[in-house]
């Protein structure tokens, strides 16, 4: 158990990569914050967590609403009295080519994937910083280091985290606040099912693990980059990719 007495949020615990990081912190012992835009789009992770043996807290919450991410460390603060490890998970797509892409196509990705990211961050580590113990981990993405056609808000926001944790990671540092950016590949959750089959496919063959990632290879690294023994780790990106990017 690595994350006994340890309290967690969690932004977009609902399903996918956010459900299975839940989990996995759950199975080691933390006590989590889970957090969606809706209650009941929890009720699974939450039964899920809870059957680890886990104490858990549902909160709806818009991240990209600053008063909703304090609500979310609040959560933590009042259920459990402390806060140790933000998982920036929450993340939407947008996808269109550049010269079909409106202003609020940029707007909803960048409020979500960039901002949401800064609000948590800033609400959390305010805690953290005074338990002089504090991980923040950033779930960005290999399209954020590689860019791709079709998803320029999308890359922008991921890139953009990327540039937030060395910021706050150098920022935090003294405080024994470290922050770190995981940048998965094409992982197997809802976001790539709709992708087509043949479209799929082609992804695969650019994989040099040829497969996708599953939700599980994500979760084991925030498990790491959470723990004790990654202690020395910060302002570092962290790439979850089958070896597609190098
Ligand atoms: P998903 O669509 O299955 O889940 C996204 C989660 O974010 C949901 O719980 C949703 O409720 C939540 N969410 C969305 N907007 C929100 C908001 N404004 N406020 C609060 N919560 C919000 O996505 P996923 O595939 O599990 O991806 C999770 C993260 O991993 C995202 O940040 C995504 O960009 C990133 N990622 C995914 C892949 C992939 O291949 N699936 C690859 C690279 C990066």
């Amino acid at each position: 158990m690595m994350f006994q007495d340890k309290v967690a949020v969690v932004t977009g615990a609902s399903r996918g990569i956010g459900r299975a990081i839940a989990l996995a912190l759950a199975n080691q012992g933390a006590k989590l914050v889970l957090s969606a835009r809706s209650l009941a789009a929890l009720d699974d992770t939450l039964a899920a967590v809870k059957a680890a043996g886990a104490e858990a807290v549902p909160v709806a919450a818009d991240v990209s609403i600053e008063a909703d991410a304090r609500s979310l460390v609040a959560a933590a603060v009042e259920n459990f009295g402390r806060v140790d490890i933000l998982v920036n998970n929450a993340g939407i797509t947008r996808d269109t080519l550049l010269l079909r892409m409106s202003e609020q196509d940029w707007d909803t990705v960048l409020d979500t994937n960039l901002k949401g990211a800064f609000f948590c961050t800033k609400a959390a580590t305010k805690f953290m910083s005074k338990q002089r113990f504090g991980r923040v981990i950033n779930i960005s993405s290999v399209v954020g280091e590689m860019g791709n056609a079709g998803q320029a808000n999308y890359c922008a926001s991921k890139a953009g985290l990327i540039g937030l944790t060395k910021s706050n990671a150098r920022e935090l540092a003294r405080r024994n606040v470290t922050v770190n950016a995981i940048t998965p590949g094409f992982i197997a959750t809802d976001m790539t099912e709709a992708l087509p089959e043949k479209k799929r496919e082609e992804l695969t063959q650019q994989i040099p693990l040829g497969r996708l990632g599953s939700v599980d290879d994500i979760a084991e690294s925030v498990v790491f980059l959470a723990s004790d023994r990654a202690a020395y780790i910060t302002g570092q990106v962290l790439g979850i990719n089958g070896g597609m990017y190098m």
